[in-house]
């Protein structure tokens, strides 16, 4: 046993992950309000060690906002903007395919592509934009919209959700992406994000989705006006969905950004309250697989210490990314896959670059060659064809 957890009063919590016996709110709420982040690391590195061993992921992907519109206006949302607004913005299908050609470039194997609620877009503008980025390239795997952006979409197209999903299903999307399930208690919602769908309804999309034979993400957005057991509570959903579908492939804790919205909130959660966040998180969750360390959020520095308190995935090289900037995020917009895998190197985590739904591509026991300028262009377009022959 680790020397921290020896001397800690979170000891019966790691003999319960020990012998796998799944830990009750009541201990998720003791490991919350616990000041021994170091115990709490322990015990969280235990439980991810035990479940996927010396490995940690990250994927080459890009990250496209095809539009910022948004009939909604949540409290919390830096990124949405309405008709009126000098700094909206859409793209048509052709550009969207041309930010993904050049993204094709670097190796990317996913698109992650979500928007607003945008006002009069048709439901053909979602399944030409689908289907035209799988005529690129039909290896690219498309993971798309939030569980909101569902029913949106649904409601459009006056098709139930379940109609609505399958269309998307067959024009190519692969995944849908875990956004918006910010906070699932209704006090707290309506505090955040007046309008946007019910913890039900998010619940419910990913349920339909799942037993269609899909797989997506699921968030959690902390570090606003929730209390500890508002996140408990949270977690204790999602574990019971996954109980149910088992369609989760990974979680991602987010930490919520203050800048340029309305809630009264002066500070970002504390690299503290990060580390802690993932750490209960992969104790509770012992059905999910993956944990992520969302760099955007954390930065990389503190995503990198995050693979030692739970987390075993760094998420993506992601290329250009508006929602948590336009919230105040001082990470930069990108991450190169050498930055990535050093982290990962120093960490004392094998590399792994994985597919969207965490799947291995490639484990790179041995450090990479970094490309020259000179030979940049050909060297990218073989971690390409390299990445997609396995993806
Ligand atoms: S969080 Fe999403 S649904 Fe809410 S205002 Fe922003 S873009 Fe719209």
């Amino acid at each position: 046993m680790n020397f921290f957890v020896e001397r800690s009063e979170l000891r019966d919590i790691y003999y319960k992950v020990a012998a796998d016996v799944r830990i009750s709110e009541d201990d998720a709420l003791r490991l919350f309000q616990s000041k021994d982040l170091n115990a709490l690391g322990a015990i969280a590195d235990f439980a991810r060690q035990k479940k996927v061993g010396n490995r940690a992921s990250y994927i080459i992907n890009r990250y496209i906002n095809y539009s910022n519109y948004c009939i909604l206006s949540c409290q919390f949302c830096s990124f949405a903007r309405k008709k009126r607004d000098a700094d909206g913005f859409q793209f048509s299908t052709e550009e969207i395919v041309e930010k993904a050609r050049e993204a094709l470039k670097i190796g990317i194997t996913e698109l992650h592509i979500v928007g607003g609620l945008h006002p009069s877009l048709p439901f053909s503008y979602y399944t030409d934009m689908l289907r035209a980025l799988k005529k690129l390239d039909s290896r690219l795997q498309l993971k798309c919209f939030t569980a909101i952006e569902i029913l949106h979409l649904a409601w459009l197209a006056k098709k139930s959700v379940e109609q609505t999903l399958i269309e998307l299903k067959e024009a190519g999307l692969e995944s849908l992406t875990g956004g918006g399930a910010e906070i699932f208690n209704k006090t707290v919602r309506s505090q955040i994000a007046k309008g946007k769908e019910s913890a039900e309804e998010y619940l419910d999309v990913h349920r339909i989705w799942h037993k269609l034979g899909g797989r997506s993400t699921c968030t959690m957005l902390y570090g606003h006006v929730e209390a500890l057991t508002d996140r408990v509570d949270h977690l204790r959903q999602l574990r019971a969905l996954q109980d149910e579908t088992r369609g989760f492939v990974g979680f991602v804790p987010l930490a919520y950004q203050p800048v340029d919205n309305n809630i009264p909130v002066e500070k970002p959660p504390t690299g503290f309250d990060s580390l802690r966040t993932i750490a209960v998180s992969r104790i509770y969750l012992d059905n999910f697989d993956h944990i992520t360390a969302y760099w955007v959020g954390l930065g990389l520095k503190l995503a990198q210490v995050a693979l030692s308190y739970g987390a075993d995935d760094l998420h993506g090289t992601i290329i250009e990314e508006h929602i948590f900037h336009m919230a105040g995020a001082t990470s930069p917009q990108l991450q190169t896959e050498m930055d990535m895998l050093k982290a990962i190197r120093e960490a004392g985590r094998i590399p792994v670059q994985r597919n969207t739904f965490y799947e291995p591509i490639r484990v790179l026991e041995k450090p990479l060659q970094a490309a020259t300028e000179s030979n940049e262009d050909s060297s990218r377009s073989k971690v390409l064809e390299d990445n997609l022959a396995t993806a």
